[in-house]
């Protein structure tokens, strides 16, 4: 069996367009596409959008035209995770075809004594065993064999998915796929061999390896960088009030993300031109040199 070690690199950048690309993404963002780009692989850009409550209109061309301004040069031309529709009805199909899956009418109010584990409120499994999928959520079910994986960064991460998250939530009650199911199954479809992202997926991806597993799909590697936060801890967000970069000083903008990543660009890079700074980015890039889980930035 081919490991996803022994693949052609593939990576990608998977934004939500729930705002325009603020710092934080913008980070996460140049860290992927510099692994990649040091990995001699291709990296992809996928825009994440399957919920549309939460998206912006024109946030989805708003990112892809700062990535662009940045020089950032994604492989194929930029892939819409709605696209993939059929593609994640079928994998949801497989799994309630093999009772992996079932559909449950369980609102907020069912869990009211139900009890909390690190991720929030532990799904109690009330209802396992139904079959009435009207007007349903659809959950799959757990266990709890511990489900772990060596992330480059953050070492050994494991989860009992049974005791610490209960069955999970696959496709939503108003219809909606949700984001594990989407992004393990076009993680799958695009061949991707390496996911780098933010330290706040950390404790998503045992329950995306477990539908790997589920699904029979090959798993890939995960590193998880360290988000950005403002001084007073909380996420760089559009909740928390970030605002999109800004295009007009590109150069100063770039070095300090890499700078936030551990990297060490000369002073002088600061007046150099976008390409510059990435071939020096592609050629000093060591991504063991980022440690830690928050870097923190003064947000005025
Ligand atoms: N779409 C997700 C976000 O913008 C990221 C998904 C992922 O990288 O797995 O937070």
């Amino acid at each position: 069996m081919q490991t996803s070690e022994s693949l052609p690199y593939v990576g990608r950048f998977a934004p939500s367009p729930t705002g325009p690309l603020h710092f934080g993404s913008l980070v996460a963002a140049v860290a992927s596409f510099i692994q990649a780009r040091s990995k001699n692989g291709r990296w992809l850009l996928r825009i994440e959008d399957i919920d549309p409550p939460r998206e912006q209109p024109g946030a989805a061309e708003s990112i892809i035209r700062a990535l662009e301004h940045y020089g950032f040069q994604w492989d194929g031309s930029v892939i819409y995770q709605s696209a993939n529709h059929e593609a994640h009805e079928n994998a949801l199909q497989s799994l309630i075809d093999q009772s992996l899956a079932y559909p449950c009418k369980c609102s907020r109010r069912d869990f009211a004594d139900a009890e909390r584990g690190p991720l929030g409120i532990v799904y109690p499994g009330t209802c396992r065993g139904s079959e009435d999928s009207i007007d349903a959520a659809i959950r799959l079910r757990t266990n709890d064999v511990e489900i772990g994986f060596q992330d480059a960064l953050q070492g050994c991460f494991a989860q009992r998915l049974e005791s610490e998250s209960g069955d999970f939530v696959i496709r939503r009650r108003d219809g909606l796929t949700a984001y594990h199911l989407a992004v393990v199954v076009d993680d799958e479809i695009q061949g991707i061999t390496e996911v780098v992202r933010g330290i706040d997926l950390l404790d998503s991806t045992p329950r995306q390896i477990w539908l790997q597993r589920l699904l029979q799909y090959q798993t890939p590697n995960y590193i998880h960088i360290p988000v950005i936060t403002h001084e007073d801890g909380s996420k760089l967000s559009k909740l928390t009030g970030a605002t999109g970069i800004s295009l007009n000083s590109t150069a100063k903008t770039l070095c300090a993300a890499l700078s936030v990543l551990g990297q060490n660009p000369p002073r002088e890079l600061v007046h150099a031109s976008t390409s510059d700074i990435w071939s020096w980015a592609s050629e000093s890039w060591q991504i063991e040199q980022l440690t830690g889980q928050k870097t923190i930035i003064k947000t005025a």
